[in-house]
């Protein structure tokens, strides 16, 4: 990791709590996306539900993290790569969930360029999500 967790918040205008502390981190820790319920699972009943989803948005918002959608049904969350600031996510990269696991995770590597689009459509933004084996699953 190129900056420590409050080095990130810093940079990205927030103030550190111990809250954000707790919750980047598990984020910095984990290498597939994390959903709503994997971060309160983790947590134990440290913080109330409120307060997290206050603390993902903000997260979210100040280009930290960034939406994973996958089939699981719920919102997912990954780490944003540097390039990410407020209001502007820079994050067309493939996401790859195993049918294994279910984990989903950011294969930063392979971009995902923008569509085109037939006249009349405005592009705000895109994703593409890839199903099969992830690499850990594949060895075991
Ligand atoms: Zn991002
Ligand atoms: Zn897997
Ligand atoms: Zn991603």
């Amino acid at each position: 990791m190129a900056h420590s967790i409050d080095e990130v918040l810093k940079v990205h205008g927030l103030k550190i709590t111990s809250t954000r502390k707790r919750v980047l981190g598990l984020y910095y820790q984990s290498d597939h996306a994390l959903a709503h319920s994997d971060i309160e699972g983790q947590l134990d009943g440290e913080f109330d539900r409120v307060t997290l989803y206050r603390t993902l948005a903000a997260f979210e918002e100040k280009g930290i993290i960034h939406k994973v959608l996958d089939e699981s049904g719920s919102v997912k969350y990954s780490l944003c790569n540097s390039s990410c600031q407020e209001d502007r996510h820079q994050d067309h990269h493939l996401h790859f969930q195993c049918e294994k696991c279910g984990n989903t995770f950011c294969l930063e590597g392979v971009h995902i360029p923008a569509p085109e689009l037939p006249g009349g459509y405005q592009l705000s933004d895109w994703y593409m999500l890839a199903k099969g084996i992830c690499q850990s699953c594949a060895v075991a």
